[in-house]
């Protein structure tokens, strides 16, 4: 059975930095829901404009939406050995629906790793990454916004796998070799 990783933590905790290495360590498909929204921004279509408008404001995009992606994503040839969910779930109703798609596969989730991190750190790492990267949705504002969509929409996530038994923290404080240590160490890899 393939394994199937779950990324919590805020923005600007390291996840995706720590998922682009895993994947290639462990020849797992990556699939960052950011990565795949701001792709479809790229191409300039009217379903990418939509996708714009919301990231550009610091908000999630619909469930549904984001369901029905990462359900076909997850089906494709490269997510044969397993898969790391890098920024999905992101909401209860989100987790809920991958259960449920999940069991009707007969399969589990491996582990979810909560990537803890100060919000201080957090600041830091964001306005360093708009400065390097540009991204439309780093501004001071819009971070702000995201943090704040974090707490309200996918802190509670913590308690939900808390409840199954799946989460194991991870303090991504450290400099990222340090931090993909403990990750290994935690995922027994
Ligand atoms: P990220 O690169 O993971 O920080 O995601 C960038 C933006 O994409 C977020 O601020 C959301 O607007 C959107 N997004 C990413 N993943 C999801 C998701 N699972 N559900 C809803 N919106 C998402």
């Amino acid at each position: 059975m393939r394994d199937i990783i779950i990324f919590l933590g805020p923005p600007g905790a390291g996840k995706g930095t720590q998922a682009k290495q895993l994947s290639t360590d462990k020849k797992f498909c990556h699939i960052s829901t950011g990565e795949m929204l701001r792709a479809a921004v790229a191409t300039g279509n009217e379903l990418g404009m939509r996708v714009k408008s919301v990231l550009d404001s610091g908000q999630l995009v619909s469930d549904d939406l984001m369901i029905e992606l990462v359900k076909q994503r997850m089906r494709e040839t490269d997510c044969r050995e397993g898969v790391i969910l890098d920024g999905f779930p992101r909401t209860v109703v989100q987790a809920e629906a991958l259960n449920k798609s999940l069991a009707s596969s007969s399969e589990k989730i491996t582990a979810v790793i909560m990537f803890e991190v100060l919000e201080d750190t957090v600041r830091e790492r964001l306005s360093d990454r708009a400065k390097k990267e540009g991204r439309s949705d780093d501004s001071a504002e819009v971070q702000l916004e995201r943090i704040r969509v974090y707490q309200t929409k996918t802190a509670p996530l913590i308690d939900f796998y808390k409840k199954s038994g799946q989460l194991q923290a991870v303090s991504a404080a450290a400099e990222i070799p340090e931090v993909y240590k403990l990750l290994k160490a935690a995922l027994k890899y």
